[in-house]
Parts: C-alpha cells; structure tokens; sequence
C-alpha cells in the first residue's frame, strides 16, 4: 500500500493544495493497493507559473545542453526500467510482454529525441527570408492511462527538446507509475521548474490548463470527446493543440494475402494492449468468398492461442481491463454486437472461469458484422474484434474510410505494390502493410476525429515550434 500525496513542482515534491484523495486499484484482483492525494486548481497554478518562471532561461540553452539534459534523463529513467515494467502491470493490468515494449518505449523516447535534435534545424533560409523555429512557451500535456508513462517522456522530451517547458497532467489512474517516473526525471537534476508534474481530475487540473492563459499549447492523448473539450476550451487564449485520439482502424486482408499468417496476426493486433488500444486493428476486413475460411482460422487462434490472465505471466496476451467501468463499458457493447444482430463467433458476455475478481472480459469476435454497426463504429477499447466482408478492392476502401477515425489502417497482401497502392486511398496517419510495426522517427496522429497534429521526429518537433521570418 502506497500512499501517494506530493506532487512535483518546482523542483520539488510538495505537499498539494487539494485535498481529495482517490483510491488506486489492481484492476487483475480489484483490491487497492493505493492511494493518491489529487491537486487542485491553485496546485495547478503554482505548476503553471513556476514553468513559466523557468522558460526564459531554459528557451535560451543551447542544443548540446538540451542534449545532455535528455541524456541524463535518458540515465535516471532506464535505470529503473525493470521497476517501472513491474508498476506498470501491477497498476495498470497491462501483461508482462506489453509493459516490456511500452517501458522501452518510455525509455527510449529520450534517445530518439536526441537524434531528431542533432540535425534540426532550427533556422532555415526561405525565400529573401531568415525563418526562425523558436519554443512555443509553456506547454501543458495532458495524459490517458494506457501506456502512461511512455506518452509522458515522449511528449516532454520533445517540448524539452523545443527549448519549452512543461505541466504535466498524468491520468489520475496512473499514479504509483507516474510517481516513480516522477523520482527517476527529478534525479536526472534539471532546473528546477522546467518540468512539474500535478496528480489530479481531469476537469480539474486539466481543465486548469486548459483555460490557463500561460499556457501556449497543449499536448493531448486521449478521448476524442475529452479531445473536443480541450480544443474548445484551447481556443479561447488561441492555444496551439496536438490531440491524439482514439481509432476503429480497419485491417484489410486481401484475397492474395497468406491467411495462415496474416489471420494470426490480425488477431494480436485487436488484442494489443488488452484491447485498449488507440492503433488496435478492431475492422478485420476480408473478402466475402473466404468468410467462412477466415471464421475458422479467428476461432481456432483466439481459442487455442490467446490466453486471457494474469497480466505477471509471460505467456499472457490478454490482461484485465483498467478498471471495473471500462470492463462494464466493454461489456455493454458486446451485448450490443448481439442486439445489433452481428453472430458471435467466440467470446461473449461475463467473465472467463477462473477470473472472477480482476476486470477480466472474454476475448470476443462478432462475424457477420456490418459497417453501420455500432460495435464498428465506435471505439470500444477492449478485447473485442468484428469481421466485415467486402466484395471489391474498391468495397473494401470505401468501407475502411467510412468511419469519423482515421488513426491507424492496416494492409496484408503478398503484393507489396498492390497493398502500397491501396495505402494512398485509406484515410489514415499510418497504413502498415503486412503486420504490426512502429517507426519513432515517422510521425504519428490521426485523420478527421482522431486528432490533430503528429508527434515524433521532425513532425514532432516543428509542433512545440513556432516559425518567425526575418525580413532584411
Ligand atoms: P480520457 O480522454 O478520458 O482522459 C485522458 C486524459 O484527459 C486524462 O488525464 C484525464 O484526466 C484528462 N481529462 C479528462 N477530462 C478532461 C477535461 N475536461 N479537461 C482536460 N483534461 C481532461 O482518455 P482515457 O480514458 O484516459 O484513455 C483512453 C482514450 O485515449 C481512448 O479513447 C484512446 O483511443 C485514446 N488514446 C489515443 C491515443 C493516440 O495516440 N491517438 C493513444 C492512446 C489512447
């Protein structure tokens, strides 16, 4: 049991202004194992004011001392990886083999961020014109519980790297994560004040930030209609915003592609992360003619391969859902995938025999499923996959792009060029082709109502930068 009741301003780990205290709960048994003191608005002021305290100093350091910073953090953070691994499961419910890769990932934003640096260029002649990218400010970013830690370094690494400085709101789920990253970024010794971290609600300190007029932009992952509240809310002191929402990424599995291959790892890909995922592939869309193929290579992979448990165990695919509302959520919709008359091809309502305590679901597939199904239209965030056929390439563009996300798409095809070609009329930030992979130095963010901006590499960068042409 660990009672979390400071908050990093400053510098500092300080005592908050607010007083409300939420519990935190093992979502794999639903007992708490601890608890977290959350700020309030004055707490988020104070953050607020000693970034900005900080920025004059810290906007004027000079690219080999931003390097060394992120080094140092990059040291202090990868020290602690395993525990931070350990947390992340304990808290979140995330398994063992997703912790690992998303730990990395928290580690390894520093160093990415290092290399886009080294060869940034920061001023650029165009035209008759010297074109200065000078910091933005303050930036406030605002965080959700599904890979917390990794969206915090690789979001304050790259304001760090701009010359801003930074308000950090984690979600308010994530605290005993957020804690220990906290102790590993203030080991690390950057002056005080150009990072802070404030624990707390989002229509509290979040808000806060929001509406705060010292604030220059706000870096966001999360809900798309947390994602609207944010940009109405931003455009009031006329904020810059990157939003980074949520999906319903179709995955297109073409009629030459190698189903003994491509079927299994369609299936990981809506399963990453328990389901909840941003990116997960939740649209499997194929081709009509091998439905009844492709049903039977989903149930014999998700029956015999996936196991849902304990998220400690190496083996484990899926883990339990955050919380026992984002369980009730999932449930919810797989009673409607039923009403809504989709068939249910494995999975289904409750809990799995033996998992009784944790927030565990069923992992689930609904066939026969049509694109103006609810269960296909909205983000769902759990183990959950629906499959729709299509007749046509054609058919099966119009049917990925029908849809207000535009996130992630996938493509399996034994044609490279054909899948290439089909990649530049899917309405997406990223198309893979053949499997699941990440690329930290490409940008990444959302079409229509998956957000706004892109994160990562130069992308990344140019977003905390605002451009000023000199004229001579
Ligand atoms: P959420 O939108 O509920 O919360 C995200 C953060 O916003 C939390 O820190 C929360 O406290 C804060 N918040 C809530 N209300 C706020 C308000 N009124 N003003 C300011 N801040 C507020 O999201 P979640 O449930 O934590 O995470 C799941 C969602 O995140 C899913 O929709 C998922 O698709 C999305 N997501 C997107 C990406 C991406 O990169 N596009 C990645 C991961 C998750």
């Amino acid at each position: 049991m660990k009672n979390i009741n400071k908050i990093y301003v400053n510098g500092a780990f300080i005592t908050p202004n607010g007083t409300e205290v939420a519990n935190l709960i093992n979502p794999s048994t639903n007992r708490v194992i601890g608890t977290v003191t959350l700020g309030n608005e004055i707490d988020t002021q104070l953050a607020i004011a000693s970034a900005k305290a900080a920025l004059p100093a810290y906007s004027k350091t000079t690219i080999a001392e931003r390097i060394e910073y992120l080094q140092n953090l990059y040291h202090s953070v990868s020290k602690r990886e395993n525990e931070l691994v350990d947390i992340m499961v304990e808290e979140y419910g995330g398994t063992l083999q997703f912790c690992r890769m998303s730990t990395k990932g928290t580690v390894n934003a520093f160093l990415n961020t290092i290399e886009t640096l080294r060869s940034f260029d920061f001023e650029r002649k165009i035209g008759q014109s010297i074109v200065r990218l000078e910091p933005l400010g303050v930036v406030g970013i605002i965080t959700p519980w599904n890979a917390s830690n990794s969206f915090i370094t690789g979001k304050l690494s790259t304001a760090l790297a701009a010359g801003c400085t930074a308000v950090i709101k984690p979600s308010e789920m994530s605290a005993l994560q957020t804690q220990l990253l906290t102790e590993c970024l203030h080991e690390a010794g950057l002056p005080a004040g150009v990072f802070n971290i404030v624990n707390g609600l989002g229509q509290v300190v979040g808000a806060e930030i929001t509406r705060h007029p010292d604030i220059a932009k706000i870096s966001f992952t999360g809900s798309t209609l947390v994602g609207k509240t944010i940009a109405k809310g931003a455009v009031d002191t006329m904020k810059r915003v990157t939003l980074e929402l949520g999906g319903k990424s179709p995955n297109i599995i073409l009629d030459d592609a190698d189903f003994e291959k491509a079927i299994p790892q369609a299936v990981l890909m809506a399963y990453m992360n328990s389901g909840q995922a941003c990116i997960a592939a939740t649209r499997l869309l194929v081709p009509e003619n091998r439905l009844s193929e492709v049903n039977d290579l989903v149930k014999a992979v998700v029956t015999e391969k996936i196991k849902v448990g304990n998220p400690q165990d190496e083996d484990t695919n899926v883990g339990p859902m955050v919380s026992q509302k984002q369980y009730e959520r999932v449930q919810n919709y797989i009673k409607l995938g039923l009403t809504e008359g989709a068939l249910l091809l494995t999975g289904g309502e409750g809990k799995p025999a033996g998992l009784e305590e944790g927030n565990f679901v069923k992992a689930t597939v609904f066939t026969n499923v049509t694109n103006q199904m609810r269960i296909a239209r909205e983000e769902i965030f759990g183990p959950v996959l629906s499959i729709l056929t299509y007749k046509t390439d054609e058919e099966a563009i119009e049917i990925a792009n029908d849809t207000d996300y535009g996130l992630s798409a996938y493509i399996s095809s034994e044609n490279i060029e054909r899948a290439n070609t089909m990649a530049t009329h899917i309405n997406a930030g990223r198309v893979a082709i053949n499997g699941f992979s990440h690329d930290p130095k490409a940008p990444f963010g959302g079409f229509k109502q998956s957000g706004i901006g892109r994160e990562f590499g130069v992308y990344g960068l140019e977003a905390y930068l605002e451009p000023k042409t000199i004229l001579i």
